[in-house]
């Protein structure tokens, strides 16, 4: 453990060769992304036909049993299939984040919710949430080239990638992307554009183009962004993928040709992800003057201890990946098990700044449901630590509403957790905390009305 601790060794080699489906693939045909897509497991067949007598039967069973009460479908690439430690798959932070195992999974909290961030409430046209004043974020594709568990848009993202059924998709899409455009160019107060989806990787070269140099020449647009996760995912595109990696450079020379920003926004969450091939997909980037920062998912198991989350915020830098911010884990169904107390992510928070530069020190946040959008974590108004209810404002985007997190009921005491099954005990105890936050006597039933559902009797 010590040993791998040290940021700058990066795994590289003929890594993926352990695995048994692509023992005879040699280092051409495994880092292009036509082979990476092509490889990419979506079925637990699949998955056991690659990785033949690897794991035992128990695992796999285990497997699929998680899968059926997952709300997310299986797509993992090979690059991340052939990073996971199996010898100990259990406890493998990438196995951990793709694979779910039915043994690990814990119910859910009560007071959750699909769309737990309401994105579609503030969605002024299908595909864009305009919640800040002055961003929004567009949503052109629903496909990734991954699903996570932890997926906050498990009730959009994943649909068919069938190539037949894409075409038909984009088609249609076009639409919308209009729709999208005319309401940013009648909207002046929006300076700032997060292009994701599902996932901006999973845009064709000249979509990605166009959507680009489409948002840089509305003039109050300043800034834009593509998020993906496909650094990831598979780096290898970014460097056997000339078409896009030149549509997204030509993207972002344009940008400063208008004296504007265009940037690449990622995702990591375990050191494990950036290997050697990593380094060299963000050499190029670099080279371009491309700049990458990353969005960080907190996940118990994964990321959730001081020692992991430097070791990652060290090797992002190395890399030159700027960490940008650390969620929470949103409240999402099927993932309570992967889900942290506020009072652990804080501690771990605590441990990580100070190690390095303070621009390459994430903010961690909190994405509050029901609207408020992302808050510090350390910004709460109270935070009831006994029942696990820390409540925020959102004054610049919600003004006079309260916000509500909950640590996951499996760090709570019994009676705790007993007292979170009855509805009136939860009316309660998110009154008492609002209450103590600074709130009215009643002030729960200020919570946004979906919450509320959550508290009736
Ligand atoms: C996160 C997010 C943004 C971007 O916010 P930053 O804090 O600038 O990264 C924009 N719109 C929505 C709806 C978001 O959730
Ligand atoms: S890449 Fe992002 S949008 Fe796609 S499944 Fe993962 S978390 Fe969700």
């Amino acid at each position: 453990m010590q040993v791998e601790e040290n940021h700058r060794i990066l795994k590289g080699g003929d890594y993926w060769k352990v695995i048994p489906g692509f023992e005879k693939i040699e280092a051409v045909e495994f880092e292009s992304h036509q082979f990476q897509q092509r490889a990419t497991v979506t079925s637990v067949e699949q998955l056991r036909r690659t990785l033949g007598g690897l794991v035992g039967e128990r695992f796999h069973e285990d497997l699929s049993a998680g899968i059926r009460n997952a709300p997310m479908a299986l797509r993992i690439s090979p690059h991340l299939l052939s990073l996971i430690d199996w010898e100990n798959p259990e406890t493998d932070p990438i196995r951990t984040q793709f694979l779910p195992l039915r043994s690990t999974q814990q119910p859910d909290h009560p007071m959750l919710q699909l769309d737990s961030l309401e994105e579609r409430r503030d969605s002024p046209v299908p595909g864009l949430t305009h919640r800040y004043p002055d961003k929004a974020l567009f949503l052109p594709v629903d496909t990734c080239p991954v699903y996570c568990r932890f997926c906050t848009r498990s009730y959009a993202v994943g649909a068919d990638t069938e190539l037949v059924a894409e075409k038909l998709k984009l088609h249609a899409n076009q639409t919308r992307w209009d729709q999208a455009f005319a309401y940013i160019e009648a909207t002046p107060a929006l300076e700032d554009i997060v292009i994701s989806g599902g996932d901006a990787y999973n845009l064709r070269a000249d979509h990605l183009e166009a959507i680009g140099s489409r948002l840089l020449q509305i003039g109050h647009v300043r800034r834009i962004r593509f998020a993906t996760k496909g650094l990831c995912v598979m780096p290898q595109k970014i460097l056997s993928d000339a078409r896009w990696t030149d549509a997204l450079t030509r993207v972002v020379e344009l940008a400063r040709r208008l004296h504007k920003t265009a940037v690449v926004h990622t995702h990591f969450n375990s050191a494990h992800e950036i290997v050697d091939c990593t380094q060299r997909a963000m050499n190029l980037l670099v080279e371009r003057g491309i700049t990458v920062r990353c969005q960080t998912v907190l996940q118990s198991g994964v990321n959730s201890n001081a020692s992991q989350m430097q070791l990652l915020v060290k090797r992002l830098g190395y890399v030159n990946i700027q960490p940008y911010y650390v969620y929470f884990h949103d409240m999402v169904p099927g993932v309570e098990d992967l889900r942290t107390s506020l009072a652990e992510g804080l501690d771990v928070e605590k441990r990580v700044r100070g190690t390095t530069a303070g621009f390459h020190t994430p903010a961690f946040v909190v994405d509050t449901m029901g609207g408020g959008g992302k808050r510090d974590a350390h910004s709460y108004e109270f935070y009831d630590r006994t029942h696990g209810i820390s409540v925020f404002t959102s004054p610049a985007v919600k003004p006079g509403q309260w916000f509500v997190y909950f640590d996951p009921l499996l760090g709570l005491l019994p009676e705790v957790r007993e007292r979170w099954q009855l509805p009136e005990e939860r009316r309660a105890m998110v009154t008492q905390a609002i209450r103590s936050a600074g709130g009215e006597a009643d002030a729960s039933w200020e919570l946004h009305p979906s919450l509320q559902d959550s508290l009736k009797p």
